[in-house]
Formats: C-alpha cells, structure tokens, sequence
C-alpha cells in the first residue's frame, strides 16, 4: 500500500500506486479541462502531484503540449532567471563490483582499461580542472569495498579541497558513489560535500533486480533506501534520477516523482537536484539492446512536467547529451550543466587516455566554448558556490527559493563569479562577450543596495582582490 512516509521502499514507491497512475493518466489523456486545470494550478508553482504530472506528461493534445512548454519556461525563469550552474565530473576510479548490464564498469567487461586514482593523480586532475575555470565538482567511483573504501574516497575529498592553484579552489564537492550505511554518510558529511548524489537507475523493482544481476547494487530496498539513510547521516542536499530507457519512461517518470514526495513527506525537504540521464552508448554496450530508450521529442516533455512538477528543485543534465538537445531542454528547465567533461579516469591531466570511460560523451566542446556558448544564447553561465559555503542547504535552501528570495542572491553571485571566470580563464572572444552580458545584467538589478555591492565587488575581482565565498 501507498505510504508516502515510510520507510520502506516498496511502500514509498509503491508499484501498484504507479500503475493506477498510470492508468489514470491513459483513461484521462484527452481530457481537455482536466488538464486545463491542472496547467492552472501549475501555474501557481507550488507544484504537482506524481498523479497530475502523470497526466501531463500522457497529454496528447498539440495546444497544450504547447502551454506545457510555456509554462516550463516561464516556471524556470521565475526560480533560476537565465543563469546555468556549470560542473565538471571527476571520476576517481572505476573498479567496482557489480554486474550492471548498462555500464561499462560491470565487474565482467574485460576489455576497458581500468585505473584507480592516486592523491597525486587527483592532484594533477584538479589543477587540471582548476586551470579551466570548474569550482565545483561531482566526483564519481565505481562500487569496491576494497579498491574504493570510504577512507579512499574521504581522503579524496580532503585532497580536492586542499589544492589552491593560482586563483583557482573547487568550493563544492558533490558526490555520487554507491548507496552505503548512515555511519559512511555521516563521514561524508563531515568532509564537507555538497550534494550527494544517486540514480535511482529505475524504479521498476523486477527490471532492476534484471539489470542489476549480481553485487550489492542488486538490492533494490537498500539502494531506494539510501537517499533516506543520507538524511539520517545529516545530508541535506541529496539528488536523485533515472536512467531513462533502461525501463519504459512513464513508469520511472512517475517513481522519480514519488520518491521526491516521500523524502519532502519523511523530512521535510525534496530533492536537492533531478538528474536526467538517457541511456548512451560506452565501451561494451549499445543502445541497441535497450527498446525503451527514449526520442527527444519525450525527452523534453519529460523535463518540462519535471520543472512544471517540482518547480524548485535544480535540475542537471550532463554531456551524454549533444549540443542540440542542450539547448532545447536548457530552455525548458535544466539549470545545471557540465561542460568540458573526460568520462574516463585520468582524463583531464591526460586526456587521450579515454578507453577507461563510462560513457561516451556527446557534447564534446571546451568549457570556454560551452561558456561562449552560453552567453550567446542570453544564459549567465555561473560558478557560485555560495549557498553551500554559507550553509544555505536543505530546509534553508528551499525556503529561500520557495520565498523567490533566491533571486537576490543568485543573481548578482552568478555574476561575480562569471566575472571571476573572465578575468583568470576566458578565451578574449569569451571575456568580451561575458563583460557586456555582466554589464546588461548589473543594470536590472531591482534592489539598489544589493546593485551598490555587486558593482563593488565586481570592481575588487578586477582588481584582483578575491575574498569573496561565492
Ligand atoms: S553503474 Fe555504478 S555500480 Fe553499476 S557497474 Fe557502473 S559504476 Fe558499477
């Protein structure tokens, strides 16, 4: 039975729940004021329903597809304005244990090269990562008590955290490695990360016992369980995802909904971030072999009834995606992305090592170029970090930007650390182009004061006076 709160995952993903929901939103499709209604109540960004948004997302009527969209766009440019939180991941090792049929990592491929980072190799990593402008950082590790204990990877963080090279520093580490005990989230905690970070993979209990045949993955409670056990570690900005088209997008649609309304329902704050990583070819496996991967015409319906959905959670998309498909779907709600990411270990300090990756990338451009990009499309590309170094996480977070008074933080931190980015890493074309992006922007500041600050602290990162905690 349906219970929101509890604990147990067969409970707060309940597969008969979802399967109602999905019978309610094929028996409702075309229901003209039903939906009407619901695009309304959207409207007042306070959210939807995994049952409301099921019905979005199984709409087949043209017009209101087409409101849908509208509303996503408005949705994120009310919460995240035109600014794009950039990152980079960092894999650290992929050694790991488990059988996963849609990663290359799987403990049975014999043909990738695998590598565990050293302190040294990670050192070289970040100032790698350093010299092209990344502040924040997802690190990434296969599953391997013993290759990757948790001490490897504490110890990791601590490094990261101590290289100071030139003007760069990576202010916020997230981290996505395996589910683990309450006792392990504490100590990341403790180091001090950012988000930590999970895929759910897919929420379909049978297919994801299939596709997790062997290794602790293959626990299907204990991994849907283990955004839980973080809270109860003290992590307060968790994210969660699927990997779309490794089961059929409606009912995973529908689980990644529920479980954000179980962890707001048993804590009292959603998800931190919605990831929303398609399927993509890597070393041993084609894409071929998944029939429900998903067109990008879906895609972007998903991501608009996500934003429509959960207006004030972040959403991330990586470079599995091509430039095209970017740009649509930054548009209709993404608000962070990486850019001039290596998928393999090692890859940033040597980066034609790339046999050792997870997945192929399809973006494939420099950070700069990402960044030029950007500014080309109107987007304030943004390097902050300050909510997490001000200890803005969690409940505070999310009451800040239910409030809309994230707007006043947001806004002006994004253009100081673009300003930042400018002055130490940006190609000349880049620097021009973001200087009058900064300049435009400066100008609609509403607040007088916080106009006042900002243009003295852009003046100060100028003159190279950098003691800001963005
Ligand atoms: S998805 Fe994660 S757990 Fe599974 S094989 Fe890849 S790295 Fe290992």
């Amino acid at each position: 039975m349906y219970k929101p709160n509890s604990k147990h995952a067969e409970e707060f993903i309940d597969h008969q729940e979802i399967l109602d929901t999905l019978d309610y939103a094929r028996t409702n499709k075309s229901n003209r004021p039903l939906i009407e209604q619901l695009i309304d109540k959207a409207a007042q960004c306070k959210g939807l329903s995994h049952r409301e948004a099921a019905l979005l997302l199984e709409c087949d009527q043209p017009d209101l597809i087409e409101r849908i969209f509208h509303l996503a766009r408005e949705i994120k440019h009310k919460f995240y304005g035109n600014r794009i939180v950039m990152f980079a991941p960092l894999y650290l090792s992929n050694y790991c244990v488990n059988g996963c049929v849609y990663c290359p990592y799987h403990l049975k491929n014999k043909t990738i090269a695998r590598k565990k980072l050293s302190q040294e190799e990670i050192e070289q990593e970040v100032i790698a990562l350093q010299d092209m402008g990344h502040k924040r950082l997802a690190l990434e590790a296969g599953e391997d008590p013993v290759r990757n204990p948790i001490d490897y990877i504490l110890e990791s963080i601590q490094t990261i955290y101590g290289i100071k090279h030139k003007n760069g520093a990576i202010r916020r580490v997230n981290v996505n490695i395996a589910a683990t005990t309450v006792e392990n989230y504490r100590k990341l905690r403790d180091a001090g990360i950012g988000t930590y970070i999970l895929f759910q993979e897919t929420y379909h209990k049978e297919n994801y016992e299939a596709l997790h045949p062997t290794g602790p993955k293959s626990k299907y409670a204990y991994h849907t369980e283990a955004m839980d056990r973080a809270m109860e570690g003290g992590i307060d900005d968790v994210g969660i995802g699927v990997l779309f088209g490794l089961n059929t997008y409606r009912y995973d649609f529908v689980g990644l909904l529920m479980h954000a309304e179980h962890l707001e329902a048993r804590f009292g704050v959603g998800p931190h971030t919605i990831s929303v990583p398609r399927i993509c070819p890597a070393d041993d496996i084609s894409t071929q072999d998944f029939p429900d991967a998903i067109s990008d015409d879906i895609f972007c319906r998903i991501i608009a009834v996500i934003r429509i959905a959960v207006p004030y959670t972040g959403m991330i998309i990586s470079t599995r995606e091509s430039e095209a498909t970017r740009r649509k779907v930054l548009e209709l709600g993404i608000s962070q992305i990486s850019g001039g990411s290596r998928t393999s270990v090692g890859g940033y300090a040597v980066p034609e090592e790339e046999n050792s990756a997870q997945f192929d990338v399809s973006d494939t451009r420099t950070l700069d170029e990402v960044v030029n990009w950007l500014l080309d499309l109107g987007h304030i590309p943004s390097f902050c970090t300050a909510c997490y170094r001000a200890g803005r996480t969690g409940d505070r977070f999310m009451s800040l930007v239910k409030s809309g008074q994230i707007a006043n933080c947001c806004a002006p931190n994004a253009l100081m650390t673009l300003k930042e980015y400018l002055e130490d890493y940006a190609s000349p074309d880049t620097r021009e182009k973001g200087i009058r992006m900064i300049h435009r922007e400066v100008e609609q500041i509403p607040n007088p004061k916080i106009k006042e600050i900002a243009l003295r602290n852009l003046r100060e990162i100028e003159e190279g006076k950098r003691d800001f905690r963005f």
